[in-house]
């Protein structure tokens, strides 16, 4: 029974900020010179980018370093650690790339298109809301998870901010190009947002007072309210839909098609669930939900 496993798999899952990187681009996890290709059950097309990155042995992602429960780098194996590395990983193994073949780069929410546009990642998985707008330059894989936008306020809810309406007035903070920031900023025009590059950041924020919320999806606040539940509490009223998915070049469709087969396969044979329980599941103590459905457009 996966409840069993969470207080065991929250102890061993760092939750403390202390030693984050805040800093964009960020690598941690070089690719190993000699990167042999593991065993993989699945020919890939002469051409492709899977048989590009399947002979190299090698794959740069991009994703969090400073959001328990999704992508936390470990102070100690200066890796990171969380959902979204998990299904890093999973693509990787299917691409026949070892573990030690995969260097992670820190994107923050601002430099995801650009990195993958510019080729500095093969993917992104960091939290990435599927919307038309970054469409329009990169193309999305998944979504393997849906969050929905939330609040976090100091514990005890001292401004009593029960949703964004009552964020009017207040200060907020968020991070720069990120879909809930652009939410506030074009929905909610009363509330004073304060943007920084990373949220680790807006919880420090809130923590001094400089700021009466934070507001980002409810997946991240969690993990944040995990790492201080002293200091924050979460509102719990999420009021947006937030589809997770892989980011990648944009026009590359069969790559696209490949990682989203991945997606089907780790909801299909248990490991997607496997995943959440050793890392977010174990953050919030919640079961893994129902996979979404992947949109194959
Ligand atoms: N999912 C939202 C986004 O992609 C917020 C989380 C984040 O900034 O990574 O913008």
């Amino acid at each position: 029974m996966r409840i069993t496993r969470y207080a065991a798999a929250f102890a061993a899952f760092g939750v403390v900020l202390a030693g984050c990187s805040s800093e964009a681009g960020n690598q941690a996890g070089t690719a190993a010179e000699n990167t042999s290709a593991v065993a993989t059950d699945v020919q890939f097309d002469a051409g492709t980018t899977m048989a590009e990155l399947n002979a190299a042995g090698a794959i740069t992602i991009g994703t969090k370093f400073d959001q328990p429960g999704f992508g936390l780098l470990n102070p100690t194996t200066k890796a990171p650690e969380g959902f979204d590395v998990e299904m890093g990983k999973l693509i990787a193994a299917k691409l026949g790339i070892p573990a030690d073949g995969i260097t992670w780069t820190e994107t923050v929410s601002a430099n995801r298109e650009a990195f993958i546009q510019n080729g500095q990642v093969d993917i992104v998985v960091a939290t990435y809301t599927i919307n038309d707008k970054r469409k329009e330059v990169v193309d999305f894989a998944g979504p393997y998870y849906e969050a929905g936008q939330d609040i976090m306020v100091a514990k005890g809810n001292p401004e009593k901010i029960e949703g964004p309406d009552d964020l009017a007035g207040k200060n907020v903070c968020s991070v720069e190009g990120s879909t809930p920031a652009e939410n506030i900023r074009t929905k909610y025009p009363q509330a004073q947002l304060t943007l920084f590059d990373v949220y680790s950041k807006c919880a420090d924020a809130l923590t001094n007072g400089q700021v009466d919320a934070v507001t980002t999806d409810n997946v991240i606040l969690t993990g944040l309210v995990a790492g201080n539940p002293e200091g924050f509490q979460l509102v719990g009223n999420p009021f947006t839909k937030e589809p997770y998915g892989i980011g990648l070049a944009k026009g590359d469709d069969a790559f696209r098609a490949f990682i989203n087969d991945t997606l089907q396969e780790s909801f299909d044979d248990g490991s997607w669930a496997d995943a959440w329980d050793a890392t977010a599941g174990a953050i919030s103590g919640t079961e893994a939900p129902k996979p979404p459905t992947i949109d194959r457009y």
